[in-house]
């Protein structure tokens, strides 16, 4: 199949085809460089060699009286987290701005739960009122679940910029991971902020035993609904959730999976989520070719990777982080550049695991005499 052609008519509006999407997530690994190649050069058309860094504030978390299978925070979920009630307006406006020293462009305020009471969104609009006073170039997104129109209004009104609700899956699959709130209530909820005024974004979570025709059906409702942005999750099977055994991916198919999103939505912000670092691994800077946003530091009840790492990977692979002051290129996960003492030069090199050299023999001659060997 020609890739590059298939990204050719997305630029066109034209997205590719069901059975088309099917032969790109059932193609073999060795053509998936190519898929990549076609959805990067629709990153590259309307991201440059921009990255949007994202940073998840979790304030509100467990208690949840709804039963999504992948969630730790569920009521069906045995998985020890911590569980707290909403966080005080002081210690949402910290964590926001925590994460701004991060470098992150969008704030993301997650509570959990079915959906906010209206003291609830009184409470997080006076915190994000504060969190716009002290940063006004910050995108704060709010993410509380199932929203009524007046709460949409009364955040837009307070600075919040953005609502993410996913739909997670397709709608077939939809009853398989969850049954106290339908896929309707999800579509309804992102027509809701779309009404607003606020920006929608909403995104799927794969690995949950979804087929591929499922995955690719999720892909056209998200362009069907317009979404702006467009988080890909990659299922955490955390112990103690019902999906704690499911392993599917590998990180072939979640470049394809994420080139899909893209061909199918080529001028959306497509974000890399939770997962990345379980099921990219060692391609996750390939992901970032596809994608042009990540979430940087943890997620919501799991340990993400270590900020620096990502900032790393982002100016290893030449892009400029968005609202980054330029400067200094050197990643900060470099430390200061060490010079080799003489011993270590001369310590045999089968003197045991490396690291140890400074027990041989040689070492210690030069220890004596303070290193004038
Ligand atoms: S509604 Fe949200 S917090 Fe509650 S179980 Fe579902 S995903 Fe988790």
């Amino acid at each position: 199949m020609d890739w590059m052609a298939l990204a050719g008519r997305a630029l066109e509006g034209v997205p590719p085809s069901a059975e088309e999407s099917l032969r790109l997530l059932r193609a073999a690994d060795v053509e998936t460089s190519a898929i990549v190649a076609a959805a990067h050069a629709l990153r590259q058309r309307y991201f440059g060699n921009t990255v949007k860094i994202n940073f998840l504030v979790n304030i509100k978390s467990g208690i949840c009286p709804e039963d999504c299978h992948y969630c730790s925070q569920s009521k069906v979920s045995k998985a020890p987290i911590d569980k707290y009630n909403l966080l005080s307006g002081q210690d949402i406006v910290s964590a926001a701005l925590r994460g701004h020293e991060y470098g992150a462009r969008r704030v993301c305020i997650v509570a959990s739960g079915r959906g906010p009471s209206g003291a609830d969104v009184a409470h997080i609009a006076a915190a994000v009122r504060e969190v716009r006073d002290t940063l006004p170039d910050a995108e704060i997104c709010a993410c509380l679940g199932l929203l009524e129109p007046a709460q949409a209004t009364e955040l837009r009104e307070a600075g919040v910029f953005a609502y993410n609700h996913n739909l997670n899956t397709s709608e077939a699959h939809y009853g398989e991971i969850c049954s106290t709130h339908t896929y309707a209530d999800r579509v309804e909820t992102v027509g809701v902020v779309k009404d607003a005024g606020l920006s929608p974004c909403s995104g799927a979570l794969f690995g949950m035993g979804e087929s591929d025709e499922d995955i690719v059906q999720v892909a056209q409702e998200l362009r069907r609904v317009g979404v702006d942005s467009i988080p890909v999750n990659f299922l955490i099977p955390i112990p103690g959730t019902p999906l704690a055994d499911r392993w599917s991916l590998t990180p072939w198919k979640c470049l394809r999976i994420l080139s899909l999103m893209r061909l199918t939505n080529p001028d959306r912000e497509i974000r890399i989520a939770g997962g990345r670092e379980h099921h990219l691994r060692s391609l996750q800077s390939m992901g970032l070719l596809v994608a042009n946003s990540i979430f940087i530091g943890d997620y919501l009840t799991a340990k993400g990777q270590r900020p620096e790492d990502d900032v790393a990977m982002i100016r290893d692979l030449g892009f400029e982080i968005l609202g980054e002051a330029r400067g200094d290129t050197r990643p900060s996960s470099v430390g200061a550049i060490a010079l080799k003492s003489r011993a270590e030069r001369l310590a045999p090199a089968t003197e045991g695991p490396i690291g140890t050299s400074e027990d041989c023999h040689v070492a210690s001659m030069a220890r004596r005499n303070g290193d004038r060997l």
